[in-house]
């Protein structure tokens, strides 16, 4: 079965948009700490962002350096709503 023209075309932009959104582990570790205190504030992910999303789709590292992060912000979190309490 062969590709059209225009079917390549498109896989070729498909692939090329693909690599463009790949980035590094040291690129996912500056950009990591502002991915996860959006995503613990529920803020939206911009586009720039989403590039780590996949990054830690793929590497177990990185994750691991993202789920200790995040952790880590939920607690001062957690800590700040207890300290901010009128109690
Ligand atoms: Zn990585």
């Amino acid at each position: 079965m062969a590709l059209s023209d225009d079917q390549i075309r498109s896989l070729v932009r498909a692939l090329s948009i693909t690599r463009e959104l790949e980035i590094d582990c040291s690129e996912c570790l500056d950009l990591v700490a502002e991915f996860a205190e959006r995503e613990l504030a529920g803020r939206p992910i911009p586009d720039a962002l989403e590039t780590v999303r996949h990054h830690l789709t793929r590497c177990g590292e990185c994750l691991e350096e993202y789920e200790a992060l995040f952790t880590a912000l939920k607690r001062m979190q957690e800590q700040k709503e207890n300290e901010d309490r009128p109690d």
